[in-house]
């Protein structure tokens, strides 16, 4: 087995639960990643930005995968474009967003990739889809879903989730 990473996936742009389920078909379809774990959809309101965007529809999953954090990062954004994103204000609207959020326990500090991701800590829109997906989830040593209770965003996220995949056997991986 490779390392466990998990994702996070944002939309608010356009047919948001079809691009956010057709991301994560996409990821387990990627060679050297399996998907094996979904968090529900949440939805949220912009954090920053531009005024009068959408709200976001956001996810997280969890991947094994044998690509290193660069590879993965990279076919993060080959899937970013396939749906695609247009890469224009910084927080702006797009069609797909996804991070990165740990890789392992790694610790990275590099100009185009910081895992944990930088934020990953004060971000309801991470922190609750990723504690319903798991529980017992820990960051940098602390339960995710207590992270998630003092987030300054929490009051932003809508009250439903909705499935992000079809209960059933888990998604079959990429090509070993
Ligand atoms: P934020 O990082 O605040 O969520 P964003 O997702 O809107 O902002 P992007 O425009 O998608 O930012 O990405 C900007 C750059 O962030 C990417 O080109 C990528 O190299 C870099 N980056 C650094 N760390 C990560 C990470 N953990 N996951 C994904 N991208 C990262
Ligand atoms: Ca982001
Ligand atoms: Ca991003």
């Amino acid at each position: 087995m490779g390392t466990v990473a998990v994702l996070a996936l944002g939309a608010n742009l356009g047919d948001r639960e079809a691009t956010l389920r057709s991301a994560a078909a996409d990821l387990a379809e990627a060679p050297r990643i399996t998907l094996t774990r979904t968090s529900p959809i949440v939805r949220s309101r912009p954090v920053g930005g531009p005024p009068g965007q959408d709200d976001y529809f956001n996810a997280v999953v969890e991947v094994d995968t044998e690509l290193s954090p660069f590879g993965l990062l990279r076919a993060c954004q080959q899937i970013e474009e396939r749906h695609h994103r247009v890469r224009s204000e910084r927080w702006g609207p797009r069609t797909l967003d996804i991070d990165i959020v740990v890789y392992g326990g790694l610790r990275l500090d590099e100009p185009d990739l910081t895992v944990p991701h930088l934020h990953a800590a004060t971000r309801a829109f991470v922190l609750v889809p990723w504690a319903l997906m798991d529980p017992d989830a820990v960051l940098e040593g602390r339960p995710v879903a207590e992270l998630a209770r003092r987030a300054p965003d929490l009051g932003g996220l809508g009250p439903d989730t909705v499935p992000l995949l079809p209960a059933g056997p888990p998604a079959a991986g990429g090509a070993d």
